[in-house]
């Protein structure tokens, strides 16, 4: 393809093969569509370019197809495509310029407690990134599936970025991260993103950082930005773990609440383990509400699961709504609305409740990135 070099191709139209067979989550879905919306920003693509990516798209899907192929499907793929291509046209705008889509190479894997790998990635160039931000990671061994990634580190001067990844049940993508990739493997990896956590949103305020499994890597990140100019302010880490075994990052969590003793407390919840002290025991929720003091922002990150109860019990608790931080899930179009930042009149009415069926016209509607469930998109 003329437009896009060589060896980004490969990547764009992987990618936009998922978009347009519609099968991932809406999680899934918007890291792919950050993806490409970078991709179509750098490289200056426009809506004259559909015909040419449609083209080559279905000319690429046709011949691998087999039999059930024919002028039906071809047609779907081609509506698929332009579809999915205004979607990344609108994403370009929302993610807007930056550094191009990058490798990185995967240069030390280990798996401090079973399920959960810590990888530590090069990327090609320095990746710029605020700690608390996420950004899309792929595999090559699964091309163009998109998946959020936080990095569990403030910037670096060696560029070094380290992910935590818990392997999920009958998931897609985390358990060949934890149990395939190895060093010497590159990943993809998309443009940062705002996802609820950044310390220029929450200001000054004292931190009360809840996290649940993997919840810990951005978590982590943002003590390590407040280790660099800590002020007046005091954090209080509670971290949650079904049993001691399964707190995957104890020694990284001892170095740093014996380097920062002055504002900073650490302390680790086990939901699931009687063997430890009983203060040690009990749910994430329980333990961050205990140590909670007004005026505080209450941050938390986690499983899917963990933002939802966090997202009705700490407000009954007394948790002020604007006190309360939680990571983007993107399971609710509200998650979509706070990503999608940059104001588009068209579209952003304050009283936006898109279903896809109110959609009329086929458009895709650019708050919650759903797609009306006709063709191959159907989402
Ligand atoms: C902003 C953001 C940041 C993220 N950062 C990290 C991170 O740093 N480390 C990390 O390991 N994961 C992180 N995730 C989750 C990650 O993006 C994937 O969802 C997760 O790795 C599962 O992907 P999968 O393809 O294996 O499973 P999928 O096929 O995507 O999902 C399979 C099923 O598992 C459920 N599921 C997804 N995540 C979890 C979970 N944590 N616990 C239980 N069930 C789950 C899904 O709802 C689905 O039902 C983040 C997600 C978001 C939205």
């Amino acid at each position: 393809m003329r437009f896009l070099p060589h060896r980004y191709a490969a990547m764009f139209f992987t990618t936009l093969g998922q978009v347009i067979a519609g099968r991932d989550h809406p999680a899934g879905r918007r890291a792919a569509l950050a993806v490409l919306g970078r991709t179509y920003h750098r490289f200056g693509l426009q809506p004259y370019h559909d015909t040419a990516i449609s083209a080559a798209m279905v000319d690429t899907v046709g011949r691998f197809a087999g039999t059930a192929w024919g002028p039906a499907s071809a047609g779907r793929w081609e509506q698929g495509c332009r579809r999915a291509l205004r979607l990344a046209e609108r994403a370009a705008g929302v993610v807007g310029d930056g550094p191009q889509v990058m490798v990185g190479e995967v240069e030390s894997r280990t798996e401090p407690v079973a399920g959960v790998a810590v990888l530590t990635v090069r990327p090609v160039r320095r990746l710029r990134y605020e700690p608390g931000e996420a950004l899309p990671v792929c595999t090559p061994r699964l091309p163009g599936v998109w998946r959020w990634l936080s990095p569990a580190n403030a910037p670096r001067p060696d560029g070094r970025l380290e992910f935590h990844v818990r392997a999920v049940a009958r998931g897609v993508v985390s358990p060949m991260l934890v149990g395939a990739v190895t060093p010497g493997d590159t990943l993809w990896l998309g443009p940062p993103a705002d996802v609820g956590l950044s310390l220029a949103a929450i200001g000054g305020a004292d931190l009360l950082l809840a996290a649940g499994e993997t919840g810990l890597a951005p978590l982590r990140a943002m003590v390590e930005q407040v280790a660099e100019s800590p002020g007046d302010r005091r954090v209080a880490l509670v971290a949650g773990a079904r049993t001691l075994f399964d707190l995957y990052d104890a020694v990284a969590l001892d170095k740093l609440a014996d380097a920062h003793r002055r504002w900073l407390t650490v302390v680790p919840t086990f939901s699931h383990d009687p063997a430890v002290e009983p203060a040690a025991q009990g749910d994430l929720l329980t333990a961050a509400l205990y140590h909670h003091r007004p005026g505080q922002a209450f941050v938390v990150c986690g499983p899917p699961g963990l933002i939802e109860r966090a997202r009705t019990r700490l407000p009954a608790a007394g948790v002020a709504a604007r006190d309360l931080h939680l990571a983007l899930t993107f399971d609710r179009a509200i998650d979509a609305a706070r990503w999608l930042r940059r104001p588009q009149p068209a579209d952003r009415g304050p009283g936006h409740a898109c279903t896809t069926a109110t959609n009329a016209g086929g458009r895709a509607c650019s708050q919650c990135w759903t797609s009306p469930p006709t063709g191959t998109d159907g989402t």
